[in-house]
């Protein structure tokens, strides 16, 4: 592994652990685990019961924490994965600031009377709207 790509894992770790915490209970209750390009994939229906309920933003179909990737199913993996991967390079540039800022985000779409998710800078650049956030 190259150390800037080191550099990136560390600097998301934090995220990632809550990911891993997350990722326990899911698969010992009958989770699938799957690693591609260096991700953890998560799916299974304890996972889709954790999605369709977390607060604000529930349900929702796939959600990343750090290089950990939760989704209802193997078909979501599928379809959303180059979504959920700019969520990782976003993780990968923010670290431990990331959710913090997303919040952020949310909150101000919110103000500027937008919907929290879609006016969000983070989901506008995964969704290939915006040019990069830095
Ligand atoms: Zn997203």
């Amino acid at each position: 592994m190259k150390p800037v790509v080191l550099l990136r894992y560390i600097w998301a770790s934090p995220n990632t652990v809550l990911g891993l915490i997350l990722t326990f209970p899911v698969c010992m209750t009958g989770g699938r685990i799957r690693r591609i390009d260096g991700v953890l994939e998560i799916s299974g229906r304890s996972a889709a019961w954790m999605l369709h309920r977390i607060p604000f933003v529930a349900p929702v179909s796939a959600m990343t924490l750090g290089h950990v990737v939760f989704a209802v199913d193997e078909a979501v993996h599928e379809q959303w994965r180059e979504h959920e991967r700019m969520h990782v390079r976003q993780y990968e540039r923010w670290g431990p600031l990331f959710i913090p800022a997303y919040l952020a985000c949310y909150i101000a779409a919110r103000l500027r009377g937008e919907d929290g998710y879609y006016g969000n800078r983070f989901e506008a650049e995964a969704f290939g709207h915006e040019r990069r956030i830095t």
